[in-house]
């Protein structure tokens, strides 16, 4: 069967790259289409347009009002198109049906939020010390964005990247991952619909090492926005050298979630497993480490032992699916040999730990839970990004402390108890950018997200993430008519 092919965007057409490389279907293994790999001639190009089109042309005459209107229609288009985008996001990742959808319905909301907020940016007029001088500043944008995301969530990764770069007023070049790049090359065909000016937005793809270094540290770029691991985020800091751009990082998680002895069980251990099995686990916010109190950790086990157990495991383009396949064989393989070697180690299996029978030809793997003697295992210290929870037990709330903020990372966190006065005083000690108190994996446009140490630097969403994209000029004028006397005194 030929495979379908799909198109980079570049200064506003639609063009073939030189080389193409092939996307497998996570579900079966199995290539259904050719990606077109940008290579450093077409970065280069992506970025003389976007710096093009910012300095000269339609875009910098266009008002914050005219920028939203068009973000608005976006938003409309996204909404319109959820069904398709949808369909190939699964197709291209693996994650199911259910929650490409409702997240790309969501993401639209996103993208209004920063539509709203174009034209409420605002500088400053100062009543300044000096005679006859009026000072202000004015809110710029920053200029040329390059957006890198990974492939776990590359609609939603990138909404908050572009939907304050637009709104602010930049153009940007959005590098999609290697590993499913499908639904945000068909994306670009919402920016043309949308009537966007050519060059305000490009969307490319290929691999970080060329097409991704060679963005990162090309010299027209301005700001770099990036999500991803650890170890790429360094490297993106070393390129940014070349460019001395401003950089964000949203990087990865070892995230805590503390169940005490009064909490409520069978609703902590449904957000758990939303925490831990939604999207494969391949989820940056992955509540991952699972520290429970001893007295009620026999109890705990069970009840989420027969949840995972009764997970739906099965092709992610069906409705009924609870979880799908892991989005590469790389990360079947990674997620495999953090498992073994952890129980080699001590681990004890209490559930999973294998290829699914019946599901040999895609990248599936069972829903995982370990309970652990200690901290120093692999399962509890590496970020592992599958369906695998670690469990360590406590026995007072300074020794859950200890435990939660025993991490490199620290993105986020989750605390399940009735006494109010001890979920205050976690909100305030964990070292976390995101605290939920019995609750899991909340988001919302309005809402900051980011992290601690490995975790990353900067935050994406909510209303303070667009001065990101801005740079303040500061503006003075002399309103006297008399001569500029000594010149020698800075006055
Ligand atoms: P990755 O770091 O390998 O790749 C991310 C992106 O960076 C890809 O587009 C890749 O092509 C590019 N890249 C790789 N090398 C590069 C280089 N030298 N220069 C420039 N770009 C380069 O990450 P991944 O494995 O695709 O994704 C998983 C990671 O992303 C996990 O650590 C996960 O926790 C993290 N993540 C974080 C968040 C968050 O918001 N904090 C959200 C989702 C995922």
């Amino acid at each position: 069967m030929a495979l379908e092919s799909f198109q980079q965007f570049i200064n506003g057409k639609f063009e073939s790259a030189n080389e193409t490389f092939e996307s497998l279907d996570p579900a079966t293994g199995v290539a259904w289409a050719l990606m077109p790999k940008a290579v450093e001639a077409d970065v280069d190009r992506a970025v003389q347009a976007a710096h093009v089109t910012f300095t000269t042309g339609v875009w910098p005459t266009l008002n914050a009002s005219a920028r939203g209107k068009l973000l608005y229609k976006l938003a409309d288009l996204m909404a319109a198109n959820a069904d398709v985008l949808a369909e190939l996001e699964t197709k291209d990742t693996g994650k199911i049906r259910r929650e490409t959808r409702a997240v790309i319905l969501y993401i639209a909301e996103y993208y209004r939020y920063f539509a709203g907020l174009a034209d409420k940016l605002q500088g400053a007029h100062f009543d300044v010390d000096k005679p006859d001088m009026e000072a202000y500043t004015r809110r710029e944008p920053i200029g040329v964005v390059a957006a890198i995301v990974p492939w776990n969530s590359q609609m939603f990764l990138s909404a908050v990247k572009l939907a304050p770069a637009l709104a602010a007023g930049c153009t940007v070049v959005l590098k999609a991952s290697e590993d499913g790049p499908a639904p945000l090359l068909k994306f670009a065909k919402l920016i043309d619909e949308a009537g966007f000016p050519p060059g305000v937005v490009n969307i490319i793809t290929g691999m970080g090492d060329t097409c991704g270094k060679a963005l990162t540290s090309h010299p027209l770029v301005d700001r770099i926005a990036f999500t991803g691991g650890p170890t790429t985020a360094k490297q993106i800091v070393m390129n940014s050298a070349n460019n001395l751009a401003a950089v964000s990082l949203e990087l990865g998680g070892k995230s805590p979630v503390l169940v005490f002895e009064d909490a409520d069980l069978e609703s902590a251990a449904n957000a758990i497993v939303s925490g831990i099995f939604a999207a494969t686990g391949q989820s940056c916010v992955a509540g991952s480490r699972l520290l429970v109190h001893s007295s009620v950790h026999d109890q705990l086990m069970d009840i989420l032992v027969a949840k995972a157990q009764r997970i739906k495991i099965g092709d992610p383009q069906d409705l009924e699916t609870e979880m799908g396949p892991l989005a590469t064989l790389r990360q079947l393989t990674h997620v495999q040999d953090v498992v073994d070697r952890s129980v080699a180690s001590g681990s004890k299996l209490l559930t999973g730990g294998k290829i699914p029978a019946g599901f040999e030809s895609g990248y599936y793997y069972e829903p995982t839970i370990l309970d652990c003697a200690n901290s120093a295992v692999a399962c509890v210290q590496e970020e592992i990004f599958g369906p695998v929870l670690s469990v360590l037990k406590f026995e007072t709330d300074a020794e859950a402390l200890a435990i939660a903020n025993d991490s490199e990372y620290g993105l986020a966190s989750g605390v399940f108890t009735k006494d109010i006065g001890r979920a205050h005083r976690f909100v305030k000690s964990l070292r976390a950018g995101i605290v939920w108190v019995n609750t899991y994996r909340m988001i919302s446009p309005m809402v900051p997200f980011g992290g601690y140490g490995q975790s990353g630097t900067g935050r994406e969403a909510g209303a303070e993430s667009i001065l990101d994209y801005t740079r303040t000029k500061s503006v003075w004028i002399n309103t006297s008519e008399a001569p500029i006397s000594d010149p020698f005194i800075m006055r």
